[in-house]
């Protein structure tokens, strides 16, 4: 490709120069990636199984398992913190060609991403859950939604919290948009979505309990089916699911 001999492109994740044929992220950065067992879009995985008990949830699916010293967490980290949105995009692309497959998106009516608070979204410029959506909703055709529901910011930072006290600091936060208290451009019927298939997008599920908040909170429109897909969950998570424990995560929340 002559532009990249005029405007050479680099790795989102380790800067290496990229070849004509790579997007976004070398090959050695997408060889690095450890796909998840929570990946095969088949009925009844551990996810799914973890979450069915709290949220009633037709299917559940995570692209990779990360942890604080991989590469998957930096590609977390530089697309949560390094203004590095084109990851989220990227890896939403490359995880819907996977599920599509599995016919993982069949009958799935909707996105919804899971929002941040506006002040986050102000400081980073972009929500990172958003990203992936709008990188599987190009490869699906399936819709995004992203004024159905809104999120609050934490009563107190989750940094120094126990999983226990993140999931009770994550109460209460998410609040359906109702037409009356929003500009026009925001205006959301909920019911709009009723009877319909949502697909919640989160970019990282450290602990379920935002996402099952969330799920939640969709959960009040009435006949909604949710299911879930995330671009990577924490192995730690993952061990103590293992252990039948999924209530305990003792990784630090991201700055
Ligand atoms: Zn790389």
């Amino acid at each position: 490709m002559v532009l990249d001999f005029i405007a050479p492109r680099h790795c989102a994740v380790c800067g290496r120069r990229l070849q004509s044929a790579e997007k976004t992220l070398c090959v050695s950065c997408l060889l690095d990636l450890n796909i998840s067992d929570y990946f095969s879009g088949g009925s009844g995985n551990r996810l799914e199984r973890t979450m069915w008990h709290r949220l009633p949830i037709e299917r559940a699916a995570a692209f990779m398992t990360y942890d604080h010293e991989d590469a998957q967490h930096d590609m977390v980290l530089h697309m949560k913190y390094h203004h590095q949105p084109r990851i989220g995009y990227h890896v939403g692309r490359l995880m819907s060609r996977q599920l599509v497959e599995c016919h993982f998106f069949e009958g799935i009516d909707v996105i919804v991403p899971v929002p941040i608070p506006r002040d986050k979204r102000m400081q980073r410029g972009y929500n990172q859950s958003e990203q992936l959506a709008l990188g599987i909703s190009r490869v699906t055709g399936i819709p995004i939604d992203t004024h159905v529901i809104r999120r609050l910011p934490y009563k107190i930072s989750q940094t120094q919290l126990s999983a226990a006290q993140r999931q009770e600091n994550v109460k209460g936060t998410f609040l359906l948009n109702t037409a009356r208290r929003l500009p026009f451009f925001q205006r959301r019927n909920p019911l709009a979505l009723r009877g319909k298939h949502i697909l919640i997008v989160d970019d990282v599920i450290t602990s379920t309990a935002t996402v099952r908040e969330c799920g939640k909170t969709l959960s009040q429109i009435p006949d909604i089916t949710l299911s879930v897909l995330s671009m990577a969950v924490s192995r730690n998570l993952i061990n103590n699911i293992r252990k039948g424990n999924p209530e305990e995560d003792p990784l630090p929340a991201p700055p």
